[in-house]
């Protein structure tokens, strides 16, 4: 994970540099990921609680919280825990004009420039602007703008352009890159970036793969054979036996299921890398097991190791197989899954 930080470092120029760390770090565990992002000039988290877990760890740096406050009882806790709240709808401005902070909070005022997802409109810029810097409760404002087709051919130009020449009166810093936009996009670096999922080392484009941008997979799943069937020609395999041999074939099963956070909805033919060779997965995922084709792996056998994703198989590999992305599959690790930190 150190190393992916590195190189989103390499592409931020001067901006600093938010390590994103919601979702349990991609599913990589909150601490795990601040010791590897010890780095970093900053921490992105969703939620009151990451922020506080993150103090308690120690963490020091600027801790931005991306979707702000959820209520006016948070206000206190961003005075005290030094956080920086994205403020995105006008409730949140009430709440801080209600209940100021014991001490002036540096804040994100986020404007939606196209996503329409979150954010202030932009053609607000001047009123919001100027009525954010007279609560006494804000200390600086930073503008902040996310890209709904970074990783697209449509690119960030459509959303990036209108977002810069409207505010470029106010001189206010700006952030607006995801990993996406920090890969492809100097343009958006401004004055921090927001890298997320290529820090746990997945590429965030559906054509240009993870080594290719110089990104190691900072997880790897992995488990071994359990048991090991012969299938003769017409029998199936597993629930529903939505496999069925043509001819006589050797199985593996392996224990990982849904339940660890493979999905359920991986075909027949999802890749997966059983004794060291790539192979393919057979039927239906069932909670604890799945099985996997044993021909041409001849010295696969009870207990041969087998990598789901990770090192050896992108899990961008297996998200595209699956129909699903590298975010969604590293955020499902369950927490039943044994952990063993390699560096
Ligand atoms: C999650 C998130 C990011 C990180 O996105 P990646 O695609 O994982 O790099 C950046 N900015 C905001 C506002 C986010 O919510």
């Amino acid at each position: 994970m150190a190393h992916n930080l590195r190189v989103a470092r390499d592409h931020a120029g001067t901006a600093r540099t938010f390590a994103v760390v919601k979702a349990n770090a991609y599913g990589h565990g909150l601490s795990r990921a601040r010791r590897a992002f010890a780095a970093a000039d900053g921490f992105a988290v969703l939620t009151l609680e990451e922020a506080a877990n993150l103090r308690l760890m120690g963490v020091e740096q600027p801790i931005i919280l991306l979707e702000g406050i959820f209520g006016v009882d948070e206000i206190a806790a961003c005075a005290d825990l030094d956080l920086w709240p994205v403020l995105h709808h006008v409730m949140q401005l009430d709440w801080l004009q209600q209940q100021p902070p014991a001490r002036p909070l540096q804040i994100f005022l986020k404007f939606d420039s196209g996503m329409h997802r979150l954010g202030f409109p932009l053609a607000d810029h001047a009123d919001l602007i100027a009525r954010v810097q007279r609560l006494p409760g804000v200390a600086g404002v930073t503008l902040m703008t996310h890209f709904a087709q970074a990783d697209e051919a449509a690119g960030v130009n459509w959303q990036l352009q209108p977002f810069l020449s409207e505010t470029a009166v106010h001189g206010l810093p700006w952030s607006t890159a995801n990993s996406a936009a920090l890969l492809r996009y100097p343009e958006t670096q401004g004055a921090w970036v927001r890298p997320g999922i290529m820090l746990y080392g997945a590429s965030p484009f559906a054509d240009v793969s993870a080594a290719q941008l110089g990104l190691r997979p900072a997880m790897t799943l992995q488990s071994e054979i359990i048991s090991v069937q012969t299938l003769k020609a017409g029998e199936g395999v597993g629930y529903g036996q939505l496999f069925r041999a043509e001819r006589a074939i050797r199985v593996g099963v392996v224990a990982c299921g849904y339940a660890d956070g493979y999905p359920r909805h991986a075909p027949t033919g999802t890749p997966v890398q059983v004794a060291g060779r790539i192979s393919q997965t057979l039927g239906r995922v069932s909670m604890d097991m799945l099985c996997v084709d044993l021909s041409g792996c001849d010295d696969a056998v009870l207990g041969s190791p087998v990598v789901l994703w990770g090192e050896g198989l992108p899990v961008d590999t297996v998200a595209a197989s699956a129909g699903t992305t590298a975010y969604e599959l590293l955020c499902a690790l369950a927490a039943r899954v044994p952990v063993e930190e390699t560096d």
